[in-house]
């Protein structure tokens, strides 16, 4: 744990969100106080069979618990709220988030029971309010959610502004971001320091606008004729809005497909949000309405094999079946890592003959984080002493500390997660690093990726299983044939030449273990384990985990 805890300094500490994109968890430390700025998730790959979600691992602040003075979410991103369900009841923090964030926040409570224990402090756009020694204030921003903030946190070294996710829109369809102006009056009162989103960085255009976007879905879904099936993601309110906008203009039917799809609607209307939204048709009757009637929006645009979408391509969604010219559009970025699936999913789409459009076709998606013009724009209006990029991988971070660097920001620093960086006074400074890991989970627990559940089952799945069941008398002699199971190794079958193998070994190994050792149980465990080991690996080039138990029968002769 750190070891540095210089009362007079202003420090910058990632836990996560740094060399990756997702599961942001950012600290800041003022008068010996902590405080932390989002408690995100990630999805886990294919690299970690049997886990769903991996957070950053808390344990440097859960041990200065009291200290932490309060959680402040920017917005209500997977990426930046989805671990509070499962780390927040280490922390015991006040929780602080704007109505939509709080909203989500609250229903992901619930499913964990623990909306009662929770102290979550709902705060208005726009609210300023005190946690600790920092004065924090929510600045609303465009993003692809509805209430993306950032925050100028005021400390008695300076102001941070804590961009949190952006982008710049003038024709935001949902809110009200602030503007060019404001930015830069905030720019004026001197920022000491900015935290930034790095995500977009080598996009050398301007995001764009949802309103450029709603005009040409508008236009795209006018032209069609058979069905349209929209993908996106749930969370963003604002294409729900222009989605459901064109189901007016263009006298379709609306209907919403996936979970998410559907929780995101009901928090959204529940602060206020989607206001004019039409009647969402029952999913039962999408088949009854008539094709060039029907508008499906529905999750699922990263090829996810559980979503909606998926399943209605493979011909698995009961109450939707897409013919030959009907029209599915990805109003969604690939993300890194998912062309895999989403390639599956559009070749099962395009087998049918149903038309896709992606983002690469037409018009149809705008990012929600900031490219190089948007940066220099902030960068312009801000003017910070110090430029931290974050959430990014350690090539997005370095591009966005070079373009800060170009645009005039006097000092840079590149964090990566486990860096104690000091701000102020005579910052930034890399001043102490801490533990910074990653749990997952696993089921129903929380564990450390590091822990041996986690590791063991890596290994079964590579190498496979053996467990091997001795049964010894008193003196060691195997009273029946060793029991064995094998899973998943390769060229195991019930008398083949490997058991065999494994048999012979076992019993040459217990004929070699003197008279004393073969009354160690644990001895000959560990003797046969590792001779077993050895012969699988000779016949086959793979180590199976290997488990040997000894069942001591004392009473037979
Ligand atoms: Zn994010
Ligand atoms: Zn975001």
């Amino acid at each position: 744990m750190s070891g540095y805890s210089k009362k007079d300094d202003l420090l910058f500490l990632p836990l996560g969100g740094c060399g990756e994109i997702g599961m942001n968890l950012n600290l800041y430390c003022c008068d010996g106080k902590w405080l932390m700025v989002d408690l995100g998730m990630t999805f886990a790959g294919e690299n970690l069979p049997g886990i769903e979600l991996i957070f950053p691992d808390p344990a440097f602040i859960v041990g200065k618990r009291r200290d932490l003075v309060g959680l402040v979410l920017t917005h209500g991103h997977e990426d930046h709220i989805g671990a509070v369900p499962y780390l927040w009841p280490q922390l015991g923090c006040p929780i602080y988030a704007t109505p939509f964030t709080a909203e989500l926040v609250r229903r992901k409570l619930v499913e964990r029971n623990l909306l009662d224990t929770a102290d979550i402090r709902e705060m208005e756009l726009g609210a300023s309010f005190e946690v600790g020694p920092f004065g924090i204030s929510y600045i609303s921003m465009a993003h692809s959610i509805a209430e993306g903030t950032a925050l100028r946190i005021e400390t008695r070294h300076g102001i941070i502004f804590h961009t949190g996710d952006w982008k710049l829109d003038e024709e935001a369809i949902v809110g009200t971001p602030a503007s060019g102006e404001e930015l830069s009056a905030l720019g004026d009162e001197g920022v000491l320091a900015m935290i930034g989103d790095s995500t977009n960085v080598f996009n050398t255009r301007a995001s764009g606008s949802e309103t450029a976007v709603a005009k040409s879905l508008k236009k795209i879904i006018g032209q069609k004729t058979g069905r349209v099936v929209v993908t996106t993601f749930a969370s963003n309110v604002a294409r729900l809005e222009t989605v459901g906008r064109i189901a007016g203009q263009t006298g379709r039917r609306l209907a919403l497909l996936g979970r998410s799809m559907r929780r995101i609607h009901e928090a959204a209307k529940a602060t206020g949000y989607l206001r004019d939204f039409p009647e969402i048709l029952d999913e039962k009757r999408m088949m009854d309405v008539p094709r060039d009637k029907l508008l499906v929006l529905t999750t699922g645009c990263q090829g996810e094999p559980r979503a909606a979408l998926n399943r209605i391509a493979a011909g698995d969604f009961r109450s939707l079946t897409l013919s030959p010219d009907d029209t599915v559009i990805f109003s969604s970025k690939i993300i890194p890592g998912n062309e895999h699936p989403i390639g599956a999913l559009i070749n099962r789409l395009v087998l049918d003959d149903v038309e896709v459009i992606t983002e690469h076709d037409a018009f149809v998606h705008v990012s929600g984080h900031p490219g190089q013009p948007e940066l220099r724009d902030m960068y312009g209006w801000i003017r910070p002493q110090i430029a931290i990029p974050v959430h990014g991988e350690a090539r997005h971070i370095k591009r966005h500390a070079e373009l800060a660097k170009e645009v005039g920001v006097p000092r840079t620093l590149r964090p990566l997660n486990g860096d104690v960086i000091r701000l102020a006074p005579d910052g930034p400074q890399l001043v102490d690093q801490v533990p910074a890991g990653r749990l997952v989970l696993d089921g129903e627990k929380v564990l450390s990726i590091a822990s041996e559940p986690i590791a063991e089952r890596r290994r079964m799945l590579f190498a496979g299983h053996l467990g091997v069941s001795l049964a010894l008398n008193g003196r060691g002699k195997l009273i029946v044939p060793a029991a064995l199971v094998a899973r998943g190794i390769p060229g195991w079958a019930e008398g083949c030449a490997l058991e065999e193998d494994v048999r012979r070994t076992i019993g040459e190994t217990l004929a070699g273990l003197g008279r004393r050792n073969l009354l160690d149980d644990l001895v000959v465990e560990e003797a046969v384990r590792v001779a077993v080991r050895r012969i699988l690996r000779q016949d086959t080039g793979k180590k199976p985990v290997t488990v040997v138990r000894v069942l001591r029968i004392t009473d037979l002769k």
